[in-house]
This record gives C-alpha cells, structure tokens and sequence, in this order.
C-alpha cells in the first residue's frame, strides 16, 4: 500500500479530526486516537477521514463517530471523565509494595543468578524490624489500596518475619482501612499443611513458578530433595482445593502460575501449555528469561532472542485460545493487558502498561537489608551489581521517596511523550514504559525505542491484538474479552479489620 498517494496536504482538514496517529498494517491504516479508541480504515476511507468528507448520514461517519475520531462529536464531559478514570493511579502514590523477605532459596533455579543464595545465609533474610519500617512505609502511601507483595528467592524460607509481615500490616490497616491485599510467590516446596493452613486463613494469596512438564521444569530448577516439579504442581493442587473447600469460585480461585521462557522451552511450546491447563492454572503469565547480571555462559546457554520469545508466545496464545474454545478457563495475563487496553476495559489500578511509568510513584520495592527501590525490577537490577534504583532506606522520608531527584528522572523518562519514538507511535496511548528495562538492555533510563526489544515486543503484540479482534469470530472476541476483563479477588481484598 502506497501511504503518500492516500495523503494530499493541501485537501486535509484537521479539524474534522480528534487527534491521532495511524499505522498501516496489512493493507489496511490503523487509526489510534490519542484517548485509546482505535478502527481499521480502508485506504480510501483513510482518505475520506483526514479530508473530513465523510457525510453524517453515511456509514463510514457513523462508524468514525462510534469511535470518538470526529471532533464535532465528541462529548467533552465524558472524555474528561474517562480520562480521570483510566488514569486513577496517577493520581495517588504507589500501591504496589514489594518485601524481599530473603535471598535464600531451597532450590538452585538456573536463571536466578546473584538473587538466590543457599538456605545457610540467614544473613541475607530480612528483619522484623525492617519489614516494619517497610510496612510503615507502604501505609503512609495516599493510595486507597495496598498491595504487599512478599518476594525474595524463596520468601517461605523467612517464614517468622513473612508471617509477622503478615499480621503487622492486617493490623496497620485495622487504622487506615484501605483496600489491602497480601500475596506470596513461592516455589511451594517449603510448604506444608500447617503453613498452607495459616496462608489460607489469612487470606495471603499464593502464586508459583512452573516452566512445563517435569524435565523442562527440574532441568531449570534443581532441587537436592527430589523433583521441584512433583512438589509445585503437588502443592498447586493441594491449594486449589483448600479454594474449593472454601466454596470460593473455582474460575476465580486458582494458583496464578508463572512460566519463564529459556532456551529449553523452544520447540516444547504445546507441552508447556498442556501442563498449565492439567494443572488447573486459570491465570498464567508467559515472560521471557531475563538474562541480566547472569553470568556468561549462563545467559549464552539458557537466554533467548525477542523473535523467538514473540514466536513462542504467539503459539501458547493460539493455544490458550483453543484450550478456551474446548471449555477450560485459562488466560494469559500479559495478553490479557494489552486486550484489557485496546477494548477499554483496562483496570485503573493495573501496574501493566502506563504513563508515565510506575517506578516509584506506582510501586516500591524494599531490599532485605532496608534500602527501598523504584520496582522489584529495579532492586533485581541492583541484585545483578547496579544500585541504580536505589532511592533511599526504611529510614528515609515517604515523602523523599516518591518525590527525590532519583524518582523524578524515572518518572520524566517514564512518559511516553518524552520519547522521541513513542510521541509518534499509534500505540502511544495504549503502551508504557520500563525505565528499569530500558537501562538493563540499552545502557540508558530512555533507551532507544527503534533498537529496543521492550518496544519490538509491544508493537508487535498490540499489531497482533488488533488484527485478531478486528478479524475475531463473535464468540472468539467474547473469549478475548474474557481475557480482558478484570476479576476483582475479593476473598484476598482485605477491609478494615477490628484491632
Ligand atoms: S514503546 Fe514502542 S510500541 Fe510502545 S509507544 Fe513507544 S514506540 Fe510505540
């Protein structure tokens, strides 16, 4: 398609238009408004449109209309309101607070490098005095909701200070009354009955690591005591059925499982996704090794290139699909994102794709040792050898936290109009920015989006996201907007509680 014979400069009447960016995909020019609405035009429409000839009593202007691309039409109270509303998050502090309760680890899994350490290095665990401060901190956040997140190597390996982090911050919110939720990824092979007991009781929801079927799953994540995998996918089970004794919606109420994709896993995609739906997983997460700060032949063995990675998620989508069209509920959480976005259905309070980014105004990150940094992508940064998103300690001021010069140069780099690339990008306003990922991969917080991967990866989901829905079959796009919708846990959604 010959873009420059469908524009004459001299006939466009910008006014006719709210603004846009487009992108010509196949064959077809996608238009992106500048609020997120989005419609595939023909060549010849495309030309219609920016010419403003598009009369009202014709389909074309009702199908622009329908999409907020006509200025005259557009209802200005409601693009202000849904503005406010998909931009919540922007305006209170960060929800997402992330305790690194221990770099110890049971089990050597390969693509950890520095962040795992043998369960002997109690030194490395986090104290209850610092996990105080941390939750000290987290609560003085001026978001109504608060998500703690216990993290570290194998965080059931600080199991006193994981479960007085627990109580502490139940008991903090007894005062503030937030929305506070409380989560714990874990391995699961330091788990038992008890344990499992008080997680459920607690209401801590419980999330795990599982990368395909035995041998794929054991070759990367060796454990001296027996197979890791027969211990995941044993306790997987264990706790979806404490769920189900519960009578909690069993659509709903399932270990979240996360894959990372590592040269072993190419060509082992179906299998990959065969384990998933026999465990019963109904929310997976695809992410592709990271091979920061690993040692060299490590990363040379085990990482793979953003083609394979894209190649190897698009064949788990198709197959998550097919899994859907034969009645088993799985959803991919990334893709669910990216769909969440392009349907406008996305969740204010998603940390997933936004500008400007969530480095420390949307999330915080508390190292076992009491330093405090923009993301959990930030402290791994600094697990690698690089202390560059350190932005304080538990001693620091919340207000020097979120508003330091450190903080301020993540944000500005975070902004997508900041971005020589993005700023013309159609999917401006429906993608983010990683400051952490961008200084990982090319050396500075803004990177390169032309050269970088984060970009290859998104551009080349959101043109994949949008060709499948425009081309979807009815019950296909009700499956995607499955995927889409947000499902709100309130058993793990914890009120105000009586001291
Ligand atoms: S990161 Fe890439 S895909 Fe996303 S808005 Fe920027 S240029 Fe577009």
């Amino acid at each position: 398609m010959n873009l420059a014979s469908c524009i004459q400069p001299s006939k466009i009447k910008p006014e006719f238009c709210v603004p846009f960016n487009f992108r010509v995909l196949g064959g077809q020019v996608l238009v992106i408004s500048d609020l997120g609405d989005w419609l595939f035009l023909s060549p010849d429409e495309f030309t219609a449109f920016i010419e403003g000839r598009p009369a009202a009593d014709e389909p074309l202007y009702e199908r622009l209309k329908d999409k907020n691309l006509i200025a005259a039409e557009i209802d200005k109270k409601a693009v202000a309101d849904r503005w406010q509303r998909e931009n919540k998050p922007l305006f209170h502090g960060p929800s997402l607070h992330t305790l690194a309760l221990t770099s110890r680890s049971n089990q050597a899994c390969r693509y950890s490098g520095a962040a795992s350490v043998g369960m002997e290095a109690t030194d490395t665990d986090m104290t209850v005095a610092i996990a105080e401060r941390a939750i000290d901190l987290a609560f003085q956040t001026t978001s109504p909701t608060v998500s703690i997140a216990l993290r570290g190597a194998e965080p059931l390996a600080n199991w006193e200070v994981l479960q007085h982090a627990v109580e502490y911050a139940r008991q903090k919110n007894a005062l503030a009354g937030k929305g506070l939720s409380l989560s714990v990824q874990s391995n699961l092979a330091l788990l038992d009955d008890e344990k499992l007991s008080y997680l459920v009781d607690r209401r801590v929801q419980i999330s795990t690591r599982l990368d395909g079927p035995a041998d794929l799953h054991d070759a990367l994540n060796a454990w001296t005591d027996g197979s890791a995998h027969a211990k995941t996918t044993e306790w997987i089970a264990k706790i979806n059925k404490a769920y189900a004794d519960l009578n909690l919606d069993a659509d709903l109420y399932r270990v979240p499982v996360t894959v990372t994709l590592a040269r072993p896993s190419l060509g082992r995609v179906p299998e990959i996704v065969a384990q998933l739906v026999a465990v019963g997983a109904r929310s997976v997460r695809l992410q592709r090794l990271d091979t920061f700060g690993l040692p060299q032949d490590v990363a040379a063995e085990l990482g793979i290139s953003m083609d394979e990675f894209l190649a190897a998620f698009s064949e788990a989508v198709e197959l998550l699909i097919e899994a859907n069209r034969k009645g088993t509920r799985i959803a991919e959480r990334h893709a669910g994102t990216m769909l969440a976005k392009l349907l406008g259905e996305s969740d204010p309070s998603d940390l997933g794709l936004r500008t400007p980014g969530t480095s420390c105004i949307g999330q915080l990150a508390y190292g076992a040792d009491g330093r405090v940094f923009s993301s959990e992508e930030g402290r791994l940064c600094d697990v690698a050898g690089d202390p560059m998103f350190e932005i304080g300690t538990v001693t620091s001021s919340y207000q020097s936290l979120v508003s330091g010069g450190g903080t301020r140069a993540f944000v500005m780099a975070g902004l997508q109009d900041s971005q020589p690339d993005c700023v013309n990008c159609a999917y401006k306003p429906l993608c983010g920015q990683q400051v952490e990922g961008n200084y990982k991969t090319q050396g500075s917080l803004h990177g390169r989006m032309r050269d970088s991967s984060w970009c290859k990866q998104h551009k080349t989901l959101f043109d994949g996201f949008t060709q499948k829905l425009r081309d979807a079959s009815e019950a296909d796009r009700a499956l995607l907007r499955r995927w889409a919708e947000h499902q709100t846990l309130e058993h793990f959604m914890l009120q105000r509680e009586a001291l």
